[in-house]
């Protein structure tokens, strides 16, 4: 496979539910270590999109490809465990009985010691090195974060997807957070597929937007070439907000 052939793709992504189209014609491709931001307002079709990738819903139509191999079509079907995918999902919070060090190992298959340097290296990676043996609820919301990143980068996942995992945080911690988690996965090498209704978290993480609307992408490119040059008036509605 050439070098530059894309980490995830998805073509032709469509899902219905009861004969409403909320995914429509949904294609994609991240590029090894790119953060690609799917940029849109709420019911626009973002998360179920997200959800198919993940494995846990099922598209109507269209194929998943991770690193070139299909993982989904509409008969052929790999397990979500077995995708290589990596999840931080809003509600998807750290398991509350298991301690932060087997909260990070929970993804982790084969030899202790070798799991053990990995949970180290990212704890200390994210400055939570001392909580090791804390158990979640010892923990401020913003750490809680930095571990929930920490279990979802521990098994080295191909894609990482991420449904608007800073939005539970406060506005005083949230650009900081954003900050040290992109600067993370860019070290680690992760693609992201990074959910996202907001126009300045898109433009502050992404390599590439995919601007989303009633279940399409109506515009791909580079943040400032979206922000400069927005598709149509939706768009340049849409991009008001940022400041
Ligand atoms: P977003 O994440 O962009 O806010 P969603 O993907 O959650 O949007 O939802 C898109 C649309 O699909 C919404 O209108 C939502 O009500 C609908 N939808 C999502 N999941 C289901 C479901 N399981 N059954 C029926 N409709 C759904
Ligand atoms: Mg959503």
């Amino acid at each position: 496979m050439p070098q530059n052939a894309p980490r995830l793709e998805i073509r032709n992504l469509t899902r219905t539910f009861e004969g409403k189209t909320v995914v429509d014609d949904v294609s994609l491709s991240i590029l090894p270590g790119h953060v690609t931001c799917l940029l849109g307002p709420s019911g626009c079709g973002k998360s179920t999109t997200l959800r198919m990738i993940a494995g846990v819903d099922m598209q109507s139509t269209g194929e998943i490809y991770v690193d070139g191999k299909l993982v989904c079509d509409t008969i052929f079907r790999v397990p979500p465990e077995r995708r290589s995918i990596g999840l931080m999902f809003q509600d998807f919070a750290l398991f509350p009985h298991l301690s932060v060090a087997q909260n990070v190992a929970f993804g982790l298959k084969g030899d202790k010691s070798e799991n053990r340097e990995r949970v180290e290296q990212l704890l200390d990676r994210v400055g939570l090195l001392h909580y090791i043996d804390a158990f979640p609820h010892e923990l401020s919301g913003g750490e809680q974060q930095r571990v929930a990143l920490a279990r979802a980068l521990a098994p080295r996942p191909r894609v990482m997807l991420m449904d608007e995992p800073f939005s539970g945080l406060d506005n005083r911690l949230r650009d900081g957070i954003r900050d040290e988690t992109l600067s993370l996965l860019k070290e680690e090498g992760t693609s992201v597929l990074l959910v996202t209704h907001e126009p300045e978290e898109a433009m502050r993480m992404a390599d590439e937007i995919a601007l989303m609307r009633d279940g399409r992408i109506v515009q791909r490119g580079a943040p400032y070439n979206i922000y400069n040059a927005p598709a149509d008036k939706a768009a340049v509605a849409f991009f008001s907000d940022i400041n």
